[in-house]
C-alpha cells in the first residue's frame, strides 16, 4: 500500500514514519561492550529488529560477534540479504526440512526438546550443524530439565551432524527484577547441570535486563535485544539511564490544524470534550500503525518539540491532539509519538504494556527510514 501511495508532491511523508539512527544502534552495542568485558556479544535482531528493520540493524551490529533471532525463516531471510556470520535461532527447528536449511545456510540453532535430538540423529549426511543446548532452569518455557542434561549432552556430542564444540544456555525469567529476581537461583542451577558434563563448554545466559543487572550472568556470550535499540528492559528505567541512545523515532504529519469551541466532545464515543475553545491538531497515525488504542487522553507528544497531548480516542488511522500549548502548529508538522525527546518506555507505561511491545508492534504502513 504504502508504496502505491507515493509521498506528497512537497514532499514530506503523508503518514506516519519511523525514522531509524543506525549510529544509535552502534553506540549502543558498544554500551554492551562496555558493560560486559570479555563476553561475545550476540545482537538479538528478532521480530524485523524490534521494529528497526533486520537487515539494517544486522549492518549496524557488524561489530557484534553474532546475530540472533527467533524462527528460522528470520534466519534464512538474514542469509539471503546476505548477512554472514554467526546467527542463532533461538527458537529452533521443528522438522527435518528447517534443520537441513540451517545446515546449508551455516546457521546455528538451540535444541532445546527430545524431537530435535531424534531428527539430528535421523540426519544422515550434509554439513555438521552448530548447537546450542538450552537448559531450563526455571522459565519453563523452552529447554531440557537440568537433570536430563547430561545425558541430552552425552547423546548429542556422539553425533556426528553436530559441530564441536557443543554450547549450553539458558534464559532468565526475572533479571529485570530488584536483585536479578530470580536469576541468581537460576544461574546455580545451570551450573550444577554443566558440572555434570566433563567438558566446559561455552555458554550463554543473559538478555539485556541480564546484561544491566546481573554481571554474575556475563559469560561466554550475552544475548541482549531491547537495549540495543535504546530501550531499557527494567520497570520505571529509561535508557538514557545506562547511557543507551533511542534508535527509532516515530513520528506523523499533521493533517489538519482547527479550532474548536469549548465542550466539543471529540472522537469516537466522546471520551474528551475541549475545556475551552481552543486549537486542535489531527495526526495521520492510529492503531492500524501500531500506537496503541488503549492510550488514555494526556498522553504526552511532541508538536514541534514541544509537550502536547493525547485528545480522545487513538482511532485506526487518526489521533486527536490538544494544541494549546503549541500555537504555531501548522498541517504538515511532523508530531513525536515516541524516540528523540519522548522515551519509548514512558509511552508504553502509559499503554500499560513495556517498550518490547511498542517497538515490535508497528505496523506495515509504517515507512522506515534511515537517518
Ligand atoms: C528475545 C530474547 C533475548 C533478548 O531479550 P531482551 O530482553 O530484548 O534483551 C535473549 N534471549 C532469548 C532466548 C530471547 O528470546
Amino acid at each position: 500500500m504504502a508504496a502505491t501511495l507515493g509521498r506528497p508532491a512537497a514532499g514530506r511523508a503523508a503518514g506516519p514514519t519511523a525514522r531509524i539512527d543506525c549510529t544509535a544502534l552502534s553506540h549502543n552495542l558498544r554500551v554492551v561492550r562496555a558493560r560486559t568485558g570479555e563476553s561475545r556479544v550476540l545482537a538479538v535482531v528478532k521480530a524485523d529488529a524490534y521494529g528497526h528493520g533486520a537487515v539494517r540493524a544486522a549492518r549496524a551490529f557488524a561489530a557484534a560477534d553474532g546475530l540472533a533471532v527467533a524462527r528460522v525463516d528470520e534466519a534464512l531471510a538474514l542469509r539471503r540479504a546476505g548477512i554472514g556470520g554467526t546467527l542463532l535461532v533461538l527458537g529452533g527447528f521443528g522438522d527435518r526440512e528447517a534443520l537441513d536449511r540451517l545446515a546449508a545456510e551455516g546457521v546455528d540453532t538451540v535444541v532445546h526438546a527430545p524431537g530435535q535430538i531424534e531428527l539430528l540423529r535421523a540426519r544422515a549426511a550434509g554439513p555438521p550443524v552448530r548447537v546450542w543446548v538450552k537448559v531450563d532452569t526455571g522459565m519453563h518455557r523452552l529447554g531440557f530439565p537440568p537433570a536430563d542434561f547430561s545425558g541430552v549432552w552425552r547423546e548429542l556430542a556422539a553425533l556426528p551432524g553436530v559441530a564441536r564444540p557443543l554450547h549450553a544456555m539458558s534464559h532468565f525469567a526475572s533479571a529485570d527484577e530488584p536483585g536479578g529476581g530470580a536469576s541468581p537461583e537460576q544461574i546455580a542451577r545451570f551450573d550444577e547441570a554443566l558440572a555434570s558434563v566433563a567438558e566446559t563448554p561455552p555458554v550463554s545466559l543473559a538478555n539485556s535486563a541480564g546484561v544491566l543487572a546481573v554481571p554474575a550472568a556475563h559469560r561466554d556470550w550475552v544475548r541482549p535485544g531491547v537495549m540495543l535499540y535504546g530501550a531499557s528492559p527494567m520497570p520505571g528505567g529509561r535508557g538514557h539511564d545506562h547511557g543507551l541512545r533511542p534508535a527509532m523515532t516515530l513520528s506523523a504529519p499533521l493533517v489538519t490544524v482547527k479550532t474548536i469551541e469549548r465542550g466539543a466532545a471529540v472522537g469516537y464515543g466522546g471520551t474528551w470534550a475541549t475545556p475551552e475553545k481552543m486549537p486542535l491538531g489531527i495526526a495521520a497515525i492510529g492503531y492500524a500503525d501500531g500506537y496503541p488504542r488503549h492510550l488514555p487522553s494526556g498522553t504526552p507528544v511532541l508538536v514541534n518539540g514541544r509537550r502536547a497531548a493525547l485528545a480522545g480516542r487513538v482511532s485506526m488511522d487518526l489521533i486527536a491532539i490538544d494544541l494549546r500549548g503549541c500555537p504555531d502548529a501548522r498541517p504538515g508538522d511532523p508530531v513525536t509519538l515516541w524516540g528523540d525527546g519522548l522515551t519509548v518506555e514512558e509511552i508504553a507505561e502509559a499503554a500499560g504494556t513495556i517498550a518490547y511491545e511498542l517497538l515490535a508492534r508497528l505496523g506495515p504502513r509504517v515507512e522506515r527510514i534511515a537517518g
